[in-house]
């Protein structure tokens, strides 16, 4: 009887085994593999199909570009980036090596930033604006989600007591006479200096203000020892989803940073317009500076291989590029730089095995 009664007991527990908790381990067992992929790999769906942006998912310590291993399927050896602090006029094409140039290069460098941001808008679309394609991040709304992007300086402006003036000698006016950044609007004694900074990258970057408010910006970053200046708290200035375009804008009193950063943007003025107004011909030179997987300032050089129209508005054309310049994931928000020409585009995105191609961007109409 005692027998039977152990025999029926172990019947019991076996049935229970097989039915309900072996599914049950199982079930644990995929959706544990499922929550351990690479949060990259989800993002992931679209590339090598219809093109992907080049957003950077941090998913560990930084690597460094060249010494440790950087998992990339595009661009394993990254041999066409070459960092900021090797730079020299002999990784410039034959025919192109001119002092003016490589000063100009490194000028661009001095304006570049990485873009950091974590939190993911939950008012990200579905779908790329007129396109077929999933947007970037729809997935992870309202999740934080660490990842980063280039962008580059587009304007400072010091203000005193209220008034200003831009690089073109622009008279520009604000509506008070003392900064307005959070620190002086809480003190008895504000800064009556500040500047203003304004900052491209791409929308897919930094998507609204929510997202502005959690992004931050890491200035002057040559090298892994380079000290940590950032600034946090932007604002969006402008926006265009559908170009993929975005300007960040920040007000800062810190006379180091403001005047140092103003500084550096008037020398990139000043070069461009003396390289880009010599008489002589660039060919389809483009060079871009960025930041990619996160790492320290890389300068990549190559062509721009096509530029479209997209529509035209008063003296200006809308267009998209495409080009051989090397770009990987931390790229996207970076701007192209077609040497000769006066365009703004900024780097949206990869087509596999390429090329490139920029949001769109404008250019003069001459
Ligand atoms: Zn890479
Ligand atoms: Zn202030």
């Amino acid at each position: 009887m005692f027998l039977k009664n152990i025999q029926n007991y172990f019947k019991v527990l076996w049935h229970c085994f097989i039915r309900h908790l072996w599914p049950a381990c199982h079930l644990l067992k995929r959706i544990k593999k499922v929550c351990l992929l690479p949060i990259s790999a989800t993002f992931q769906t679209n590339k090598y199909t219809t093109g992907a942006h080049e957003i950077h998912v941090y998913e560990g310590e930084e690597a460094d570009l060249h010494q440790e291993k950087v998992d990339c399927q595009k661009n394993p050896d990254h041999k066409n980036f070459i960092p900021i602090d090797q730079f020299t006029m002999l990784h410039l094409p034959e025919g192109h090596r001119d002092q003016d140039l490589y000063e100009l290069i490194r000028a661009v460098a001095d304006i570049a930033v990485k873009v950091d941001v974590k939190m993911v808008s939950p008012n990200r679309p579905k779908l790329w604006p007129n396109k077929k394609h999933n947007y970037p991040f729809y997935d992870f709304r309202e999740r934080t989600v660490p990842r980063s992007g280039t962008g580059e300086v587009d304007k400072v402006i010091k203000f005193i007591g209220g008034k200003g003036f831009d690089h073109n000698g622009a008279k520009l006016q604000r509506d008070t006479a003392s900064c307005p950044c959070e620190k002086c609007r809480d003190s008895d004694v504000p800064s009556t200096e500040w500047w203003e900074i304004h900052v491209d990258t791409a929308a897919h970057v930094v998507y609204d203000e929510l997202e502005a408010r959690h992004a931050s910006c890491r200035l002057f970053y040559n090298t892994k020892q380079s000290p940590k200046v950032t600034f946090d708290k932007c604002s969006i200035h402008y926006s265009n989803v559908e170009g993929d375009w975005c300007v960040l804008s920040h007000v800062t009193c810190n006379q180091k940073v403001g005047s140092k950063m103003h500084r550096k943007f008037l020398r990139w003025v000043q070069l461009r317009d003396k390289v880009y107004n010599a008489s002589r011909s660039w060919g389809n030179l483009a060079f871009i500076v960025s930041h990619p997987h996160g790492c320290p300032k890389q300068v990549s050089i190559g062509s721009w291989t096509d530029n479209k129209e997209v529509s035209s508005y008063k003296e200006y054309i809308l267009s998209t590029l495409t080009y051989t310049t090397g770009t990987c994931q931390g790229s996207s928000g970076a701007t192209i730089h077609c040497v000769g020409h006066f365009w703004d585009h900024l780097h949206s995105g990869t087509y596999h095995p390429g090329p490139n191609y920029s949001g769109t961007g404008l250019e003069l109409r001459i």
